[in-house]
């Protein structure tokens, strides 16, 4: 490739809003043959909003203040965590139990000790014990009561996510020590139902990815149904779901077999070491530093278009100078 028509190729990128870290850049766009797309904050606008949160066994064997109750154990405990999730629970309820020992559990959710909040089946209150309360995907429960997964698969089956919320003994050594992907002790007795909105502009993107011949994955780490509903509302095929964070490199790894070239797009803190295991990596411009930093492009305004843009501009650029 010329200087010159790398330049040129650079600059014109930055007026379809897409930042090119390197001249390099512009041959692994160019040579694409599959785009990985993070579901939460790529796809979607990655802010939610509270739309249910329940505890209904827990309010017909005790009270409704119990279910409240409980629901601000809850809150108390994600007010402490920067999830997208937990500021959705965050702006619709404020907290007002005394919480200890906040522990962040990647890929499943959070934990952390409650003042008075009781154990399992029993009514929160004054002189209830203090436990730890989980709260996070299904992943952190053995055991999700009908009343609960009902509401749960509804709320699913709409590209909503529902998390989950149980009470267990605060001396119990296997919480939040170990990795909890191995605990088998919580069962769930609030569910947690939050909504994201999907880009408007997701589907014209994902739309353009095809006309240029690349197969386009969904990926995600939250739970095949909401995927799936997700992908199907923006036209994708292909949806990787309930992906751990550690876990998305080596997705994108398997993907590569046999040389296929791969693009990952991607927002958060977890999506970095996909985004840097990649051929190309592509940041969405409002997300996190850590991603930006991964990348080859970024994306400025998280329009996902700009991505086609880029990759039909490079095939342009480049394919002249062969
Ligand atoms: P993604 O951004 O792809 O949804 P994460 O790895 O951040 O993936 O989270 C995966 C899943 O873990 C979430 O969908 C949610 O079910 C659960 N989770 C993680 N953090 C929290 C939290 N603070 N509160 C509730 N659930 C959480
Ligand atoms: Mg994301």
């Amino acid at each position: 490739a010329t200087p010159l028509a790398i330049m040129v190729g650079t600059g014109r990128g930055a007026q379809l809003g897409v930042l090119v870290r390197g001249p390099e850049a512009l041959e692994d766009t160019r040579d694409v043959q599959v785009i990985v797309l993070d579901k939460t904050g790529t796809v979607t606008e990655g802010r939610m909003a509270l739309v249910t949160a329940s505890a209904p066994d827990i309010a017909a064997q005790h009270s409704d203040d119990a279910e409240a109750a409980l629901l601000d154990a809850v809150a108390s405990v994600e007010a402490r965590s920067e999830h997208p999730i937990a500021q959705a629970i965050a702006d619709a309820r404020e907290g007002r139990k005394r919480v200890k020992g906040f522990r962040n559990v990647p890929g499943h959710g959070v934990i952390a000790t409650v003042q008075h909040v009781g154990l399992a089946g029993e009514a929160p209150g004054p002189d209830a014990a203090n436990a730890d309360v989980l709260v996070g995907a299904r992943r952190m429960f053995d055991e999700v009561p009908d009343a609960i997964e009902q509401i749960a698969a509804e709320a699913e089956s709409q590209g909503r996510t529902a998390i989950f919320a149980g009470r267990v003994p605060s001396d119990d050594g296997g919480v939040g020590t170990g990795t909890l992907a191995t605990r088998t002790r919580a069962v769930a007795e609030a569910v947690v139902v939050v909504s994201d909105t999907v880009k408007p502009t997701s589907a014209s993107a994902i739309r353009s990815f095809r006309e240029l011949g690349l197969e386009v994955v969904l990926l995600t780490g939250d739970n095949e149904r909401a995927a799936h509903a997700v992908a199907d509302q923006v036209g994708i095929d292909r949806v990787i779901a309930e992906v751990l964070p550690g876990d998305k490199a080596d997705v994108i790894r398997s993907l590569q077999d046999g040389g296929t070239r791969v693009a990952m797009v991607g927002d958060g803190i977890n999506d970095a070491p996909a985004l840097a295991q990649a051929d190309l990596g592509l940041a969405v411009g409002t997300g996190t530093d850590v991603a930006r930093e991964a990348s080859d492009l970024t994306i400025v305004s998280g329009d996902l278009r700009a991505a086609a843009d880029a990759i039909a501009l490079s095939r342009r650029t480049l394919g002249t100078i062969r």
